[in-house]
């Protein structure tokens, strides 16, 4: 067997590794852009990396919380965003991707809604 045509394998295959690599940023910013743009929101569960990072739990009840936290849950932070199609049981929240967390549950992100002024 020649030298040629190992080189000119290599040289495919590195032209296919660039080309891979340079695709691969592009082809995230179009899978971010499809989940932005309209598919629907998942239930994020407390194993999900994007959840461990807020240490989110749908069960707020599971959650290590300080006494004065005990009374902090999705339903009543700033950042849920209630999906009428969810029964009011589930909404989103940024903190966790714009997924759907749990009224109950509860996360290290937690804030207080506003109340509107009356
Ligand atoms: S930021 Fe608020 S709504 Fe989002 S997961 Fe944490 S407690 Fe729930």
């Amino acid at each position: 067997m020649s030298d040629k045509p190992v080189n000119e394998s290599r040289r495919g295959a590195l032209k296919a590794m660039v080309g891979g690599l340079a695709a691969a940023p592009l082809m995230n910013l179009v899978g971010l852009t499809a989940a932005q743009a309209g598919d629907s929101p998942e239930k994020i569960t407390a194993d999900d990396p994007r959840a461990k990072v807020v240490k989110y739990n749908p069960d707020a009840t599971k959650s290590v919380r300080d006494a004065e936290a005990m009374n902090q849950v999705c339903g009543n932070c700033m950042l849920y965003v209630a999906r009428e199609e969810e029964d009011g049981e589930w909404g989103t929240c940024a903190a966790v991707g714009n997924q759907l967390v749990s009224t109950k549950g509860w996360c290290v992100a937690w804030s207080l809604k506003q109340q509107p002024n009356v």
